[in-house]
């Protein structure tokens, strides 16, 4: 494909007379993995909602393959490849593993496409195969975080967008989901990670941009910003 698959132009989203986002620009090319870092309030989770359309952007263009996001409903936009696993999981703590993930396939109608992929999703997370009769809500934090990639996975989007996968979890966690991330990214899958853990993020990133109160502050290449000295003592404690 010729261009980005996604592209945000001069993007701006208010809540009321907030302003969350002003002028960001951010691409994201086909096989890519783009991290959006920045502190809390950044501006982050109102990126990856005004993609998902569950907010409207105030000014400025969203971008999918090339086409206008303007006049395209929430609803429409899993069907159309964009995935969003949001922050705080989400998951329905009643049901089990297995039910869960399967609702992540809800638009499927490819029942041999569906159980190849639950299997996929069991071999990228031993741990949830091993409890796919559970019910989630009884799920360790750092298990229900992998229950919620795997069930985004299931609608086999073209664009996977992570919120926070890390939050909450123990650094043993942190790098294991990371981890699964990079594989993912080896297989080709595109993805827009957001995180403030701006470190995990960036190593396994091909590129990324930093937010700071709704403003791009930096981007670059991901080996670039481990190396730039405001980046790390803003965000990694260290100049
Ligand atoms: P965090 O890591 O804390 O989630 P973030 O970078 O994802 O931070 P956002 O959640 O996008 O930041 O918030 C950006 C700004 O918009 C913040 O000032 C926040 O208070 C404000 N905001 C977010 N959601 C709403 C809302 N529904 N109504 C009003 N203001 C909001």
């Amino acid at each position: 494909m010729e261009g980005p698959l996604l592209k945000l132009e001069d993007l701006g989203v208010r809540y009321g007379s907030v302003s969350a986002l002003e002028g960001l620009d951010l691409e994201v090319h086909s096989g890519e993995l783009v991290s959006l870092l920045g502190s809390n309030g950044a501006g982050k989770s109102t990126t990856l909602r005004a993609i998902s359309r569950l907010v409207g952007a105030t000014s400025g263009r969203i971008l999918w393959r090339g086409a206008n996001l303007d006049h395209t409903p929430a609803h429409r936009t899993l069907r159309l490849g964009i995935g969003h696993c949001p922050e705080g999981r989400r998951l329905l703590g009643r049901q089990t593993v297995a039910r869960n993930l399967e609702l992540g396939a809800y638009l499927r109608r490819d029942q041999e496409g569906i159980r190849q992929d639950l299997e996929r999703c069991y071999q990228l997370f031993p741990r949830l195969a091993e409890r796919r009769q559970q019910l989630a809500g009884a799920l360790s934090g750092g298990e229900q975080q992998m229950l919620a990639i795997a069930r985004s996975l299931m609608g086999r989007p073209t664009l996977l967008m992570l919120d926070e996968p890390s939050l909450g979890l123990a650094p043993r966690l942190v790098a294991e989901v990371m981890a699964v991330l990079a594989d993912l990214h080896q297989q080709g899958q595109t993805i827009l990670l957001v995180e403030q853990n701006a470190q995990a993020a960036l190593e396994i990133a091909d590129r990324g941009y930093v937010l700071e109160a709704g403003r791009r502050t930096l981007e670059g290449r991901a080996s670039e910003l481990l190396g730039n000295p405001a980046l790390r003592a803003a965000y990694l404690g260290t100049a």
